[in-house]
């Protein structure tokens, strides 16, 4: 079953395509979070950040970039986030990878609540977590 974003490159369905070549496609987000909210996929349909060549995704941001100049100045935005959910505990719901251009705008509401749980932890905690992640890498 093909992704409803390999249906928008394949031209099977309607988008509003911004760029394209021959690694990536990026066209407007249905639903406008912002104006001129934009997805950047992937042409092959990796699911997730964890199945991406490193080379495409070098890429992919290098387009991210290019995008992220061009549409701040397009819509005179005043800030942006890069958004990439990555499985449904972190709120994907197209399983094709894809990173979000979210222009931002004076009183625009968008929320991303990140919570502080720095009053719970102590530098051991930190060490332990910061551990976890230097041996992973490994
Ligand atoms: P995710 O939740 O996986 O990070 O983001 C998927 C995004 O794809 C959503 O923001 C959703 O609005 C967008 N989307 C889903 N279906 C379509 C579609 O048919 N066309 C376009 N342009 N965007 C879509």
């Amino acid at each position: 079953m093909k992704t409803i974003f390999s249906q928008i490159i394949d031209r099977e369905i309607p988008s509003s395509i911004v760029y394209e070549d021959d690694l990536v496609i990026a066209f407007l987000d249905i639903t406008q979070a912002t104006p001129g909210h934009t997805l950047v996929v992937t042409k092959v349909p990796y699911q997730n950040i964890f199945e991406v060549p490193e080379e495409t995704l070098k890429h992919l941001f290098a387009v991210v970039q290019k995008l992220s100049k061009a549409i701040f100045k397009a819509f005179d935005a005043k800030g942006l986030n890069l958004l990439n959910n990555n499985m449904p505990e972190a709120g994907q719901t197209v399983f094709h990878y894809h990173v979000h251009i979210i222009p931002r705008y004076e009183k625009e509401e968008v929320t991303f609540k990140l919570t502080n749980h720095m009053s719970t932890l102590n530098s051991d905690a930190y060490k332990k977590r910061a551990a976890m992640i230097i041996a992973a890498l490994s």
